[in-house]
């Protein structure tokens, strides 16, 4: 490729802004291939600074703290899309360190509308959809979407936060009231018949890889379960694969994308896009040659990927903060199924809905981890 970068190799100094458990999962499999690590998160102790270097403790917008991290790493990336895009930008621009995924990529995917401006400029089917402004927008958009829809906040969603479903135009203006910003997007709603998603990564020097499709279950707008490989058509893993690269292209993204899918009688529909390793990709940890946190590590510094074969099919169970109500979950017992792998993000506090863990298993053990998650019902109704 002509102007690829330099591959910058172990032992570089990566700085993820973010310290959640995407920046620990990120920040493992970078101490694994031999990097250096900091984090930038306003909570000292967060889950990544447990496998980092050092952890600078500000503000994501903390313009001193951004400058310092690119002053120390090498690589600068981020663990989610609520960084404000103005400091990325600024990094980029003041170019100390390379900065990867690009604030233009940031810019589009933390906010609905763009995204959605991207996916439709790019030619991938998505919902129908109005950008609205004010509860009279609302109410006329949710006609033209044949009188119901979905509006989602343009702004800081995640786990279904910053949404509400209308089921008649007489319901908007509540929604809109309740909803409280100033811009959100309004869709239609899709009678899919299951969702997926595929997650693709893409190297500073061009290279691109894909991994299987995998199938998504959601409980409470909060993902459930992810299998992968998901049970699709040959058709159907084609037209993933070539919806994720023409994303991945479109961007000239480095690092990794991730597309979540509807899967409907007419075909494949974006919801959305995750420019950062997602939920769904935690299964490849056990699942595939090469992890979705390990593809990132490589594509940043300009490395070879790695294969995302997947030989057998696992599935994740995630692990809310629902379980702790009657105090530590018994491991012990989880851990009694010897195909299962736990994952725990060492965060300190549990609460309801909030993701605590995940576990890595066969399909076969499924049932079993549910009913053990089960029998730490009386903890959920002890907690809510
Ligand atoms: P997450 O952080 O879990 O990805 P989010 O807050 O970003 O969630 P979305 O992914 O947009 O929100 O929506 C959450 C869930 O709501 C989807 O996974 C899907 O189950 C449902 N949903 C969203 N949009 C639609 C739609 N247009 N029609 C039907 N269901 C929808
Ligand atoms: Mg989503």
């Amino acid at each position: 490729m002509v102007n690829a970068p330099t591959p910058l190799p172990p032992p570089a100094r990566l700085g993820i802004i973010g310290g959640g458990q995407l920046g620990r999962m990120l920040g493992q499999a970078a101490r694994r291939l031999g990097y250096g690590l900091w984090v930038l998160d306003p909570h000292p102790g967060c889950p990544a600074a447990a496998v980092a270097d050092r952890q600078l403790v500000a503000d994501y917008g903390d313009m001193a703290a951004l400058a310092e991290l690119a002053a120390g790493c090498s690589v600068v990336t981020f663990e989610f899309e609520n960084v404000p895009a103005e400091g990325l930008a600024q990094l980029e621009a003041a170019g100390t360190a390379r900065v990867h995924p690009s604030a233009r990529v940031l810019e589009t995917c933390r906010d609905r509308t763009a995204e959605k401006r991207f996916l439709s400029e790019a030619g991938i089917t998505i919902a129908p959809y109005r950008e609205v402004r004010s509860a009279e927008q609302l109410e006329a958009a949710t006609v033209d979407l044949g009188g119901r829809c979905i509006v989602k906040s343009a702004l800081f969603g995640y786990d279904g936060k910053g949404q509400r479903r209308i089921e008649a135009p007489g319901q908007a203006r509540a929604a809109w009231n309740s909803l409280g910003v100033p811009v959100a997007v309004a869709e239609g709603i899709i009678d899919f018949r299951r969702e997926l998603s595929v997650i693709a990564a893409r190297s500073s020097r061009g290279e691109l890889v894909v991994y299987p499709l995998a199938e998504n279950v959601h409980e409470r707008h909060i993902l459930h379960t992810s299998l992968m490989p998901a049970a699709v058509t040959p058709e159907q893993a084609a037209a993933a694969e070539a919806i994720a690269r023409r994303i991945a292209e479109g961007f000239e993204l480095v690092g990794l994308v991730a597309v979540e899918l509807f899967d409907t009688p007419d075909g494949l529909l974006v919801n959305e896009l995750a420019p950062r390793p997602h939920n769904s990709g935690h299964v490849t940890i056990e699942a595939a040659v090469t992890c979705q946190f390990e593809n990132h590590i490589r594509a940043v510094h300009g490395l070879p990927l790695g294969a995302t074969t997947v030989a057998e099919p696992r599935v994740m169970l995630n692990l809310l903060g629902d379980l702790w109500g009657a105090g530590e979950p018994d491991w012990s017992e989880l851990l009694g199924d010897p195909r299962l792998q736990l994952h725990l993000y060492g965060k300190l506090e549990a609460r309801v809905g909030r993701k605590m863990g995940h576990a890595t298993m066969p399909q076969a053990s499924l049932e079993r981890a549910l009913a053990w998650s089960r029998a730490q019902a009386p903890a959920q109704r002890a907690m809510s």
